[in-house]
């Protein structure tokens, strides 16, 4: 049935467009841009109606259940554009195939990746005078998939609707790539084997808002999660992966089922590799890692994820006690890994994994 999925365009009437926010306070996912992606799915139909159309509220009956039961899954990727207007997405199609693993996970249908990529890449192209231009700033963009069908019980839902938005972002630094201060969390878990760790379904986000109110409150800026069951395993920090420079090796928790694997994660894996980096993936307690600070080996610490891209780690703090990483500033390996991937991403730099997909 997916192979008679047509996509059809409507444009938003030229009197009804919206404004473009001022593009030196973008903020973060706060402006929509004129168009979305639509398709719907039933059991009878499988994928049906996809379309390209103004961006629109849905209306939906209080009884979807997605209200209740939290069959809702998304993905997170940026559309970049070069001093030439050229376009680029970064791994799309990595994005849709995680979203894939997600519904399955989550007993959802899976989608028709090279539709939806098309689908995505029209919508972009459709929508390219919203993607800003400012250093560091990119088009953010958001595939989602909820249960609608409305009924009361625990199962899969037999409707969904899979929907893409997008929204102008401005630089995640705009002061400049610099360190955060990160909240070890023993208290509070995120994941656990078996369970849901491992894909982007949107109960993993509400379970996680508490702590990260704690960690705002004491003035920190994530949550540093460790394994559910001994509380010592280092797992993730806030919506990112994470990695330790110690003494020659860049270590990264492995993806053993709480974690998600991130895309960045995966281009920051070969792109150090690529260097001559020694890059392990193992288990690493906090204990370690603290003890490496201790003894001056650990030399940077970093999460990836595709907002920040990189986010140096500058302090942490675990059981009251406070770390500077380093000297507290930005590595060295940390600030090259920015700066390559920002580059392949943008275009301003050779791809020699095939990473970046032109649009138009
Ligand atoms: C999205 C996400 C990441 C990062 O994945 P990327 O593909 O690199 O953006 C890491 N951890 C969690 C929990 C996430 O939701």
């Amino acid at each position: 049935m997916w192979k008679d999925l047509e996509i059809s365009v409507c444009k938003c009437e030229s009197d009804k467009l919206r404004d473009k926010p001022d593009q030196d306070n973008l903020g973060f996912g706060v402006h929509f841009t004129d168009h979305m992606f639509l398709m719907k799915w039933d059991r009878e139909n499988g994928w049906h109606d996809a379309e390209i159309c103004p961006y629109k509220n849905f209306n939906m009956d209080p009884a979807a259940m997605v209200f209740h039961y939290g069959q809702a899954i998304f993905e997170g990727l940026k559309a970049y554009k070069d001093e030439d207007e050229q376009i680029y997405l970064f791994r799309p199609e990595d994005n849709l195939e995680r979203m894939n693993s997600s519904a399955l996970r989550m007993c959802m249908p899976r989608i028709p990746v090279d539709k939806v990529l098309k689908g995505l890449k029209a919508l972009v192209y459709l929508d390219r005078d919203w993607i800003p231009s400012g250093e560091g700033a990119t088009l953010y963009i958001r595939p989602t998939m909820i249960a609608v069908e409305p009924a009361l019980g625990v199962r899969p839902a037999g409707e969904y609707y899979f929907f893409i938005i997008m929204s102008p972002v401005g630089a995640y630094y705009p002061e400049g790539f610099s360190p955060t201060k990160i909240w070890v969390t023993d208290k509070y878990v995120r994941a656990v084997k078996g369970g849901v760790g491992h894909v982007k379904t949107a109960g993993n986000y509400a379970a996680s808002i508490m702590a990260a109110e704690e960690a705002h409150k004491a003035g920190y800026t994530q949550v540093l999660w460790l394994d559910a069951c001994e509380r010592k395993y280092i797992e993730e920090v806030g919506t990112s992966n994470i990695f330790f420079k110690i003494g020659d090796e860049l270590i990264t928790p492995p993806l053993g089922g709480s974690i998600l694997g991130g895309i960045t994660r995966d281009s920051v894996i070969q792109l150090a590799k690529s260097w001559g980096v020694d890059v392990v993936e193992r288990r690493i307690t906090i204990d370690e890692v603290i003890a490496a600070n201790e003894d001056g080996r650990l030399q940077e610490a970093f999460g990836t994820g595709t907002a920040a891209v990189i986010s140096p780690v500058g302090e942490l703090c675990y059981q009251e006690k406070k770390y500077v990483v380093g000297d507290g500033s930005t590595g060295e390996l940390s600030q090259r890994l920015f700066d390559e991937l920002q580059a392949i991403q943008k275009g301003t730099q050779d791809d020699p994994f095939r990473w970046i997909v032109r649009i138009g």
